[in-house]
């Protein structure tokens, strides 16, 4: 098999396509080889060789070492010089470079084929010693730290001490003699750690190199870098040998790094920093500071022409922004290296919708140039990228929901509400649970101690928009006036300021930002909506692929239309009843011994919640609005202080005794599975009937206004035919006594969760009943695994750590496992009842991967939370094209 690939002199064996196996750098060393942009010859030694490395207990096949030296002998001949050759040597670099770019990760070597014997042969040639001893020091220190390990301050410290000698400042101001001097006491240090002399051989320090580079792949910083940015299924790293030239050479000699477009704001300007006279990772490293491009263009009228013309052919070649690596040595242009760039939200949006009116790209290919995640920066205030600079971490936990917030820390809902619109706050606590609800939104952002990515904390935060950091170990809560941040005490009243897209958590204040949102984002995501809405599929019998929302508020509703909601998904009706005002109804109906009571309590509950549903309809006019029968168990209505346990006794007249065994009895082993959902719904059917009289006066009033209004209720947590059978006969009954009194034509449906895995299995016998299926994958995840949701923080990282699972089944759909209930319900549902509409609900509508499942397997659309709305649009979009 062929394992090495050569480049140069105007050919090439690889090409862009193959950054699989060249890896991205050496695959584009290839590309601009072969369209005639000046870069040093070299090959690339595939990422095949590093996955069989690995494998084989890091023995290379055999067959490569052969490659190399024929693709060296053609190397050497390509330049006329021969790789330790004391008259006419040759020096490479060896580079690393895997098909995902990890910058910095792995290792380079530059200035291979060094010794004693090459270092004066180049200074014969050159008659420059200062840029041939030059090379000399920095090849034996990142030799010796890179393949030997000696640690770079090692090299720095005497590095530093010879300046000190020479009263000098800069490196650039050593002389030739001074470079000689510190290539001995390198080479000296290099014995006294290593044990043996620097290596003469020239073949021994080429192989020695490559080894280390492959070995670069797996070391503890690549690893962590692969884990944190989930870079998954990669052969290994490519190792690229490389002709050197010298940006090291003098005042006509210099290397740089540019963008064909501003990475951070997208405007087609030329930006990029260079340093005359140096080498490699100078520009980097900060030891001097680099210069602006526009210097160049006055040092070097004719170069910085000659680069700004490579700039547009490459950024032409590849149709994006190109980030480039670029080497001048004696007035002469050379590329290095280019991929395309990375960028910020608000640049890649810019840059596509830029390229598109360019004519470089199609709207099509725009839209999958821009991320979910560049979305979503852009939908969050934060962080002055200045002022971050200057402050420092206290401490880092999940980025639950992205964002920044800076405000006073309270250790309270109560006390976060009772601040509310005159204080801006942070809620710090240990967790949140249901009754926070109030406290939450009030507070500007919410930072807990304990918890994972679908904690309370974190689902509730990410569906209000709110910043917020969770499982916060640094956190401590010492009481409800003081805690401990990163070992630092804090009190009630003390600013501090959370980076929910990073998890940092910092002190004081810190300023702000809002990005822009207008302009060319809604542009972007008006040509996202056309191709979303134009998809035509084969097992889905109605046009297009729509984004709806979670949302429980007038409010949410209407932020959520704003960014695009196409109708509501998911409406909860238990929120409502957290509310001030509402949950003291609630309660007396909860504790409620006879049916009669019950009703009454009820009647009271009946305005209070019709008002809700006559905001949502309004703002949701036009667009369909599910609404979901109350869920949870009971008992989470009755977390109740004594006080307030006597303030009930008090207004419903009941002994507080009562209340007190009330609240015993509700208790529940394994509450997540027990009296809930639609068993509330069959043991006390009052509730229901309220809920579904509430709906349709609320949507008979709002259609009298003239609006158009197109309720859906939704029963949660159905598993069996006849529960939907039992509630769907009287929520019917009750909607058309009241819409044939109210006298105004409203069209409604009744549909159901698919939640329980059991329901999904019967599926065409639930079908035959529900005018809709919405599924709830949180609980169908957490039924199907067998996993509970709030208790996952235990074990779940041990089993990403160890790949057991790849991915958190609550954030990302389970394909395998859970998404096979899926696929088998909306077959069955389809086949029962072809019209039958099909929605996703739960975390996982406003997740890509899952969103791109959902269009797969037939779904009309998706439901995410407000703020995740424009994100899924665009998912939905890549996911159609
Ligand atoms: P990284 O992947 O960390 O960016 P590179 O392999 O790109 O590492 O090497 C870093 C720098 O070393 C390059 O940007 C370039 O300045 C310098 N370099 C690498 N190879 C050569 C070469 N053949 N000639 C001159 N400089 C080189
Ligand atoms: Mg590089
Ligand atoms: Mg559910």
């Amino acid at each position: 098999p062929k394992y090495v690939y050569f480049f140069g002199q105007g050919k090439a064996e690889g090409s862009a396509k193959m950054r699989d196996l060249l890896g991205g750098k050496g695959a584009n060393l290839a590309e601009m080889t072969s369209i005639g942009i000046p870069v040093p010859p070299g090959f690339t030694i595939s990422t095949e060789v590093c996955e069989r490395y690995y494998e084989n207990g890091k023995q290379y096949p055999p067959e490569v070492r052969e490659q190399v030296e024929e693709a060296l002998a053609k190397l050497e001949k390509a330049m006329g010089r021969k790789l330790g050759d004391p008259e006419n040597p040759l020096f490479v670099s060896v580079r690393s470079g895997a098909a995902i770019s990890m910058p910095g990760m792995m290792e380079t070597i530059l200035n291979l084929g060094m010794n004693d014997q090459t270092v004066e042969g180049f200074v014969r040639q050159t008659g420059n010693p200062r840029v041939a001893w030059d090379s000399y020091r920095r090849f034996i220190q990142m030799f010796g730290s890179v393949v030997k390990g000696i640690p770079h301050e090692e090299f720095e410290k005497i590095l530093e001490g010879l300046k000190k000698e020479r009263g000098v400042e800069l490196d650039t101001d050593l002389t030739a003699e001074d470079l000689k001097e510190l290539v001995s006491r390198y080479k000296e240090l290099y014995k006294e750690k290593v044990g043996e002399e620097f290596p003469q051989d020239v073949k021994s320090q080429l192989w020695a190199a490559i080894d280390a580079v492959f070995d670069s792949w797996d070391n503890e910083r690549a690893r962590k870098y692969r884990e944190i940015n989930n870079i998954r299924g990669l052969k290994g790293t490519a190792v690229n040998v490389q002709a050197m030239v010298f940006g090291n050479f003098g005042d006509d000699s210099g290397t740089g790094v540019c963008f064909s477009r501003d990475p951070s704001t997208g405007e087609n300007v030329f930006y990029g920093e260079f340093l005359m006279n140096a080498q490699g990772e100078d520009v980097v490293a900060g030891i001097r500071t680099p210069e602006k491009l526009s210097g160049l263009a006055e040092k070097m009228p004719e170069v910085y022409a000659q680069l700004e013309e490579v700039k547009n052919r490459l950024e032409r070649h590849y149709r994006d922004m190109q980030d480039m690596e670029f080497t001048i040595e004696q007035g002469t242009l050379y590329l290095l290296q280019t991929r395309n760039g990375k960028r910020t939200g608000r640049a890649a949006v810019k840059i596509a919708v830029d390229m598109v009116k360019e004519g470089l790209i199609s709207r099509e290919e725009a839209v999958m140039r821009v991320s979910p995640e560049h979305i979503d920066q852009l939908l969050h205030p934060m962080l002055d990228p200045e002022a971050k600079k200057k402050a420092r971490a206290l401490a880092k936990g999940l980025n639950a929901s992205p964002g920044a917030a800076t405000g006073k820390i309270v250790f309270t809902a109560r006390r976060a509400e009772e601040l509310a619109g005159v204080e801006k706050v942070i809620l710090v606590r240990k967790e949140t649970s249901p009754e926070d609800i109030g406290g939450m939104h009030a507070a500007q952002g919410i930072l807990t101690s304990t918890g994972g990515m679908t904690s309370h904390a974190a689902v509730v935060a990410r569906g209000m928009g709110k910043p917020s950091v969770v499982g916060c170990k640094d956190v401590v809560i010492l009481d409800e006036g003081r805690c401990k941040i990163g070992g630092r005490e804090f009190k009630e009243g003390d600013w501090i300021t959370i980076d929910g897209t990073t998890g940092e958590v910092f002190e004081g204040q810190i300023p702000l930002v809002v990005p822009e949102i207008r302009g060319e984002l809604q542009e972007f995501l008006g040509w996202v909506d056309e191709i979303r809405l134009s998809a035509v599929r084969e097992n889905c019998p109605e046009k297009g692929f729509r984004v709806r929302t979670n949302a429980d508020t007038p409010q949410d509703a209407r932020r959520a239309r704003e960014f695009g909601a196409e109708g509501i998904g998911l409406c909860r009706t238990e929120h409502m009843f957290f509310d001030k005002g509402k949950i003291e109804a609630f309660r007396e109906m909860i504790i409620a011994d006879t049916p009669e009571a019950r009703k009454k309590s009820l009647e009271k509950l009946l305005p209070l919640q019709k008002e809700d549903f006559v905001g949502i309809f309004q703002e949701m006019a036009g667009l369909p609005v599910t609404i979901r029968l109350l869920d949870p168990p009971l008992h989470e209505f009755v977390l109740m202080s004594e006080t307030e346990i006597e303030e009930l006794s008090r207004s419903a007249g009941v002994p507080a005794e009562k209340i007190r065994q009330r609240i015993e009895a509700l208790h529940e082993m394994n509450p997540m599975l027990g009296h809930r959902g639609c068993r509330l719904g069959i043991t006390y059917p009052e509730i229901y009937e309220m809920q579904a009289r509430a709906v349709m006066l609320a949507a008979c009033e709002v259609a009298k206004e003239g609006k158009q209004v197109y309720p859906e209720v939704m029963i949660p947590l159905v598993g069996m035919e006849k529960e939907l059978v039992f509630l769907k006969e009287r929520i019917v009954k009750v909607m058309e006594e009241v819409k044939s009194s109210s006298g105004v034509q409203v069209s409604y449906r009744v549909g159901t969760m698919i939640e329980v895995p059991r329901a999904a299995l019967v599926a065409e016998k639930i079908a035959s009943h529900a005018e809709f299926f919405s599924f709830g994958t949180n609980d169908l995840t957490q039924m199907t695994f067998g996993f509970s949701r709030d208790d996952v923080g235990s074990f779940l990282p041990a089993y990403l750590q160890m790949e057991i699972l790849e991915a958190d089944p609550f954030a990302s759909l389970d394909e395998e496992g859970v998404g096979q209930l899926v696929k088998l319900a909306a077959e069955k549902g389809r086949k029962a009842r072809p019209g039958i509409k099909l929605g996703i609900c739960g975390e996982h509508g406003g997740d890509p991967a899952s969103i791109d499942f959902a269009y797969r397997v037939g779904l009309d659309y998706v439901s995410c939370s407000p703020f995740r709305v424009p994100i899924a649009r665009l998912a939905a979009a890549q996911a159609v094209i």
